[in-house]
């Protein structure tokens, strides 16, 4: 054999989104763009804000360019860890310095990085929380340990703490929590993380072991309402930050983002000292340079959230109208509503017929549920409530 077979399979395989997606660009060469409905992508479509490009142009203008586009330290700049640090000990009141961060190519590669850098061996299971991220599969799989999932709590899209609670074995490394959620919208309340943090806090004493939250906070900016996303290291000290800036800056193409390592964690030097070693051994290793650079000038920077808001109370609203069951996001920019059959996969078909397109949650381990991804034109959610509406009735 010459290639690793399950290599192959994962980039052979497209995900269900992008399938969906290159079939819209194929259905759009066909019936014209603006008679298809899609929403499958989580790709901002907030521009980054000003300080972005200013800082781009200053810097490319004023800088060095052997300097400014060369490697940085494979950790990434002390400058940039700095502010970084000092940005997040302003806003949730805790002590954080340069070398608690390590810059990562966005939160894929912070997760990434961390579950290698937690697995020992072959029997290290990692549990996710449904409805989820399905890449997080990919990376812990790829990292040599065992992917676990509890099942999803569909009232409020929080944690079903029983059913979490008969999964932790001796054999846990680590939780993965996001929030605010891909796929639900939904935001972890305050008890919610205290409950969890309770619950690994008594597991870990009791099988004499250290289990990590892994908390993947990609949209922890990209809130409504005033809602508040508590920070999980201020309740558990085990806790891993993956951060990044593709949601909140608008900038995933740039790959930018970092792990937080607190003092307070286990072992917490030899731990970022396994960081860095799992960066170093994927390649993670000097984040671009013009971007660490940039984002000394944009800390607290986020894009135009309003606009997310705006289209979530749209989105919303019509479709409540209409019949569909949905549930109301706290953050990200996600809608997360009740397929009209049990088979979702078959649901997300029958809306092609429509030309709409909605991702079917079976992926995210929530059958029965779609994401319809709402960071699109303001006015394709308005000129798609037709397609909706006798999507509807082929079923009402
Ligand atoms: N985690 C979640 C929940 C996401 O939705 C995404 C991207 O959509 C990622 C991680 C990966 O983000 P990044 O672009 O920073 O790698």
């Amino acid at each position: 054999m010459i290639v690793s077979e399950s290599m192959y399979d994962l980039g052979s395989r497209r995900s269900v989104i992008r399938d969906l997606f290159e079939y819209g660009k194929q259905r759009a060469a066909v019936v014209g763009a603006e008679n298809v409905y899609d929403f499958s992508l989580g790709n901002p479509t907030v521009p980054a804000p000003d300080c972005v490009n200013e800082e781009i142009r200053r810097l490319t203008e004023t800088m060095d360019s052997i300097t400014l586009h060369g490697y940085t330290s494979a950790q990434g700049d002390a400058e940039t860890r700095t502010a970084v640090a000092e940005y997040l000990n302003k806003t949730h009141g805790t002590s954080f310095k340069a070398d608690n961060l390590y810059m990562t190519v966005g939160a894929a590669a912070s997760l990434s990085i961390c579950f290698r850098a937690l697995t020992t061996c072959a029997e290290d299971e990692f549990i996710v929380i449904a409805p989820f991220f399905p890449e997080y599969r990919v990376f812990i799989e790829a990292a040599g340990a065992k992917f676990k999932m509890v099942p999803p709590e569909t009232k409020g899209f929080q944690i079903d703490f029983a059913a979490l609670e008969g999964m932790l074995t001796e054999h846990t490394k680590g939780v993965v929590i996001n929030s605010p959620n891909n796929p639900s919208g939904a935001v972890y309340s305050e008890e919610t993380i205290k409950k969890l943090a309770q619950l690994l806090s008594d597991k870990s004493r009791e099988f004499g072991t250290h289990i990590f939250i892994i908390a993947d906070e990609p949209y922890r900016e990209i809130v409504y309402d005033g809602v508040q996303v508590p920070y999980v290291t201020k309740y558990y000290d085990d806790t891993l930050v993956c951060y990044s800036y593709s949601k909140s800056l608008s900038l995933p193409g740039e790959r930018i983002g970092y792990v937080l390592v607190p003092d307070e964690a286990c072992e917490s030097s030899r731990l970022y000292a396994a960081v860095a070693g799992a960066g170093r051994a994927l390649g993670y290793v000097c984040a671009p340079s013009l971007f660490q650079k940039v984002l000394v000038s944009c800390m607290g920077a986020t894009g135009d959230v309003s606009l997310y808001q705006k289209n979530r109370d749209l989105l919303y609203e019509g479709l409540t109208k209409i019949g569909y069951e949905c549930f109301l996001p706290q953050g990200a920019f996600y809608l997360f509503v009740k397929a009209l059959e049990e088979d979702s996969d078959a649901f997300s078909e029958k809306a092609k017929e429509e030309d709409l397109l909605i991702v079917s949650a079976a992926g995210f381990g929530c059958p029965g549920y779609v994401r319809i991804s709402y960071c699109v034109d303001e006015d394709m959610i308005r000129r798609s409530f037709g397609a909706f509406e006798r999507l509807y009735r082929k079923y009402r």
